[in-house]
């Protein structure tokens, strides 16, 4: 993956995190504390998504380290 791709992938997370989740169908969120190392307690937000009988579950990352690596790579 280049820089630039890179970069528009955290975007978009960091945006993600702001905004409300959207409801889609067969999806479930739930909100909770998860810890960073670096950052200490940050609200993750778990989607469970049921698609074709299975399960998959995808996690937010902590929204202070999306920001420290979108601006180390828009410095590099
Ligand atoms: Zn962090």
């Amino acid at each position: 993956m280049n820089y630039s791709t890179e970069i528009i992938t955290v975007r978009q997370k960091l945006a993600d995190l702001n905004a409300p989740p959207k409801p889609l169908e067969h999806t479930v969120y739930e909100e909770r504390e998860a810890i960073c190392d670096r950052h200490g307690v940050f609200k993750q937000r778990c989607r469970r998504m049921a698609l074709h009988g299975k399960g998959i579950e995808t996690k937010t990352e902590c929204p202070a380290c999306l920001s420290e690596k979108l601006s180390q790579l828009q410095q590099a």
